[in-house]
């Protein structure tokens, strides 16, 4: 099946989010998939963004990145995973805030880095450090990816009802229908 990067795969709600997310189940090395380790799909990626990331606004006629800037690029969605990840989940290692912070310098010192996505993704980085209501971002509690939380009441759970949050649904009724029955 040949992949495509769908409205879904944005619900992140920032870029450097989405970045981060290009990572399919982070946390099982069994099932995990790199969107960026085929080189098709992440030089997809620029113009999906533009079309569907909710900060597109921001960063207008994006670059397609090359080949050239992807490892700088890898390391700073790693970083950008690795501390909003242990905030989120109530942590304050400054040590991977300086991560971050470092992967983001290199990625801005970068020649011809405006406008790139790695610069984009960099400055998407930077907002969502010092963003207000910081508990607005959230895991999703069936894919794991990071979202930010934008509903009035803070009580989304999913990074995406229609997707994520329908299958948790289904995979509770199966296991009460399972209970039911005995088995
Ligand atoms: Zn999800």
């Amino acid at each position: 099946m040949t992949f495509s990067w769908t409205a879904h795969r944005f619900s992140g709600g920032a870029l450097a989010l989405d970045v981060a997310n290009s990572v399919i189940l982070r946390h099982d090395d069994a099932l995990r998939v790199d969107r960026f380790a085929v080189r098709e799909n992440w030089e997809a990626f620029p113009a999906a963004a533009a079309k569907f990331c909710a900060e597109r606004a921001l960063f207008g006629d994006m670059i397609t990145p090359t080949g050239s800037n992807k490892d700088g690029l890898i390391t700073l969605r790693e970083a950008t995973d690795r501390y909003f990840r242990e905030r989120v989940l109530g942590g304050s290692d400054e040590l991977l805030l300086v991560d971050l912070l470092q992967a983001v310098a290199e990625t801005l010192r970068q020649p011809k880095a405006v406008g790139t996505l790695g610069h984009a993704t960099a400055h998407s980085a930077l907002r969502l450090i010092s963003m207000p209501e910081p508990e607005r971002m959230k895991i999703c509690g069936n894919c794991g990816w990071l979202f930010l939380d934008r509903s009035k009441n803070r009580s989304r759970a999913w990074c995406d009802m229609a997707v994520c949050g329908n299958r948790a649904k289904a995979s509770r009724h199966y296991r009460r229908r399972k209970e039911e029955e005995g088995t």
